[in-house]
């Protein structure tokens, strides 16, 4: 079971198709772990719906209807698990992007410890989305953040200031953040993350990294 979770405002935007490709993308494959992600989103897609249905000449009171969310709706069908899926270890949602096996993946050493590779979105070229894969033990350079910060993790697990983040877990960072995300003892940790606006590291070593090898 996930215990981090996209917030609630994540969540709304997801459902309504409001969010940028890098970001809908990383709550997308949070949903393939988390069926309490699953309900809300797929609630506020039914409120979404109501709206769309409401007569222009009497429109529906947003607030009042935010206030009864979320709804009481029939329970989520059961999912059936396709026949002779591939054997995969990223989420659906990303494999258009990234092939179907973390093994597959070409890093580029960024940082002692710690690889990266670029992931290319379609919409919105100026997001910063990519691959990290952080050897056990190892940390990033401490940063804070320009926008914010959302990371899911595919593989392992890493500690930093907020908590424990295991696979399917989503981390939110914001410009008031400073953090160090450690890979936990016991195997590398590999993450997906979608930043609005570059990283600002506190060293100008890794600043001249992130310019050069993170473009
Ligand atoms: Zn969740």
């Amino acid at each position: 079971m996930t215990q981090h979770h996209p917030t609630e405002e994540y969540l709304l935007h997801h459902a309504a198709g409001a969010l940028p490709e890098g970001q809908a993308l990383l709550v997308a494959a949070h949903l393939t772990f988390c069926p309490e992600c699953r309900e809300t989103v797929r609630q506020a897609e039914a409120l979404g719906g109501a709206f769309l249905e409401e007569d222009a000449a009497n429109p529906v009171d947003v607030v009042a209807a935010l206030a009864r969310f979320p709804f009481d709706l029939p329970p989520e069908a059961p999912q059936v698990a396709p026949a002779a899926a591939p054997i995969s270890d990223i989420p659906l949602p990303l494999q258009p992007y990234m092939g179907a096996r973390l093994s597959g993946i070409r890093w580029r050493t960024f940082w002692p410890g710690m690889q990266t590779v670029r992931i290319h979105t379609k919409s919105d070229p100026a997001a910063d989305v990519s691959l990290l894969r952080l050897a056990s033990g190892k940390g990033m350079p401490i940063h804070t953040h320009g926008g914010d910060e959302l990371t899911i993790v595919l593989h392992g697990s890493y500690t930093d200031e907020t908590g424990q983040y295991s696979v399917g877990d989503v981390a939110t960072a914001d410009p008031t953040l400073t953090h160090r995300p450690i890979a936990d003892a016991g195997g590398h940790c590999v993450c997906f993350t979608v930043i609005e606006a570059p990283l600002k590291f506190a060293s100008p070593w890794a600043r001249l990294a992130e310019r050069f090898l993170f473009r």
